[in-house]
């Protein structure tokens, strides 16, 4: 059974816009397999330069950004990345990305704020 990396109970299985993701009821925070977050990530840093709405996104405690936390599938201790100014868990051995609920929000909103500028960001990006 996986486990939260942070609360150390079991994962809860849900569907998160159309994938199926392993959540914690406790902290809110996501487990990802390696797939669609990915994505969003690479996205996300590829526009990463284009200044998004700081005041939408929760702010993380700042404990939390230097937390240890271990992969629930196999143990691995995840390394941390910065994206768009959120730090993320991926696991070095299986890819999945831990969020915690402040950091699937600032994905998110930045996802959208993306989308909804595709335009502009197509642009920029050649
Ligand atoms: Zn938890
Ligand atoms: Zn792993």
């Amino acid at each position: 059974m996986r486990k939260c990396p942070i609360c150390t109970i079991e994962l809860v299985e849900i569907d998160f816009h159309g994938q199926m993701v392993d959540r914690c009821n406790t902290c809110q925070g996501i487990y990802f397999d390696r797939g669609e977050l990915e994505s969003i990530v690479h996205l996300v840093e590829l526009f990463g330069q284009v200044d998004l709405q700081e005041q939408e996104i929760d702010t993380i405690l700042e404990k939390e950004k230097n937390k240890q936390l271990c992969c629930p599938v196999d143990g691995e201790v995840m390394k941390k990345r910065e994206v768009v100014g959120e730090v993320i868990d991926i696991c070095p051995q299986c890819q999945g990305i831990w969020l915690d609920n402040g950091e699937v929000l600032a994905l998110k909103s930045a996802e959208k704020h993306i989308k909804q500028n595709l335009n502009l960001y197509i642009r920029l990006g050649s």
